[in-house]
């Protein structure tokens, strides 16, 4: 059976961290197999356990600011007062996919400087790879930081590899800018497979299923009011590289009816057993955690190392005054999870993750600027049983309850 053509344009590929979770690639041929024939196993139909959602079984709604800067991650080392910072910080809707990578740039950096004790400025996605990665290259570590997980905004992110979501606008997409992203962006990946199969499943791979009502829709519309678009050539030159391509599957091979639907396979991050995997290993290697509050950048004079990493996040904009920071605002609906449910979606503008620690339902929005510049972190109830309820019009109602 030839399949559905759903097209998947650049709006699409650029998707934020929950709608990256549909795109970034594809795992499974319906139609063939390894010699190119269509067996009968191939073509079973889907058996997809329906996703129980009813907005009395939210748990909570998270709502946080992405550190996008229009020129991609600061990522360089400056003299304040009598310490050296590497910043590094900035890292938009990419944090947790690009850490792995990002952080050993970081740590190159910091290690050249020649000291061997050396302070980590927060305990985020960003602050805790790279003290590890500092750690694993020699140094003694201690990460200072206001807020610990589960409090950091990277707590709250959607858990999905998404190492191009918001990372810089194309103007500022050089050669020497998308060279360094490709280096981070393949380091990331391949830390990751090396966290595959452990004990909590911190890191696994996900199919996910993009649903639409029209062929060939775009899932996000171009932006057509002026701004400049993000920069979207990173991956499309390497991602196909690294994750499998997506598929089409035929009408009468999925539980959706007559509806149009494209089948990826992405990466989830468990964001819970991961942050806690990362935290241990830190403490196992020798790491140190002290609770403490930046004002001011000459407030770094109190700390006794003399090499400082700052992976402030959103926070640098008000430590640093650097308000080449601009907020785009993401909410998370969260839900109970179902031991059963280990497939993913996306339907009329809404992302679903199925992590372990909580189901994840996420309005993309309309355009990649959904939530830019709105530092706003009042939860939308409304929005979020809205988002709940386009996944739940999916499915047959509940049977009972
Ligand atoms: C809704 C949403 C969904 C997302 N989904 C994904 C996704 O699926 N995949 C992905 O890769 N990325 C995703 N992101 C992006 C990702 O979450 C961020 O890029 C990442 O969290 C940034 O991490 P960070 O460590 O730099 O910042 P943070 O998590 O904010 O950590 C900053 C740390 O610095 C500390 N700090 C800040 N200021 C000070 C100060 N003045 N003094 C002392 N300590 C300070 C904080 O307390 C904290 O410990 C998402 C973001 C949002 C908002």
């Amino acid at each position: 059976m030839k399949g559905l053509a759903v097209g998947v344009g650049r709006r699409d590929l650029l998707a934020g961290a929950g709608a990256a979770l549909m795109l970034a690639g594809c795992a499974v041929n319906v139609e063939g197999g390894r010699h190119g024939g269509v067996t009968e196993a191939a073509r079973s139909p889907l058996a997809l356990t329906p996703i129980r959602a009813t907005p009395d079984r939210i748990t909570r709604i998270t709502v946080c600011t992405r550190p996008f800067r229009a020129q991609g991650p600061r990522l360089e080392v400056e003299r304040i007062g009598q310490k050296l910072v590497v910043h590094h910080y900035g890292h938009g809707g990419s944090g947790w996919s690009l850490s792995w990578g990002t952080g050993l740039v970081a740590t190159e950096k910091a290690m050249a400087l020649g000291e061997r004790d050396i302070a980590v400025i927060g305990c985020g996605a960003i602050g805790l790879t790279t003290a590890l990665q500092l750690q694993r290259a020699g140094a003694k570590v201690t990460i200072y930081a206001k807020d610990l997980p589960p409090d950091t905004r990277s707590s709250f992110a959607t858990g999905v590899w998404s190492p191009d979501s918001r990372i810089c606008l194309e103007q500022y997409a050089t050669p020497e800018f998308k060279a360094l992203w490709a280096r981070m962006c393949l380091t990331s990946f391949q830390a990751y497979q090396s966290l595959l199969g452990l004990p909590g499943t911190p890191i696994e791979w996900v199919d996910n299923y993009n649903v639409s009502d029209q062929a060939n829709r775009e899932r996000h519309e171009p932006v057509t009011d002026g701004r400049p678009p993000f920069a979207d050539a990173l991956q499309h030159e390497l991602l196909p590289t690294l994750t499998p391509h997506s598929v089409d599957v035929p009408a009468g091979l999925h539980p959706f009816g007559a509806r149009f639907v494209r089948r990826n396979t992405n990466m989830v991050f468990n964001i819970s057993s991961y942050t806690r995997l990362l935290l241990d290993e830190f403490h196992a290697n020798g790491g140190r955690i002290e609770v403490r509050e930046f004002h001011t950048p000459a407030d770094f004079a109190g700390v006794a190392q003399k090499v400082l990493v700052n992976c402030t996040g959103y926070g640098a904009r008000s430590l640093m005054g650097d308000n080449s920071i601009i907020p785009v605002r993401g909410q998370l609906a969260r839900m109970i999870p179902q031991d059963d449910v280990h497939y993913g979606l996306f339907y009329n503008g809404v992302s679903f993750v199925p992590r372990r620690d909580g189901f994840v339902f996420q309005a993309v929005g309309p355009d990649d600027y959904y939530g830019y510049n709105d530092d706003s972190i009042v939860p939308d109830r409304p929005l979020a049983e809205q988002s709940v309820g386009i996944i739940a019009s999916l499915f047959p109602p509940p049977a009972f309850g």
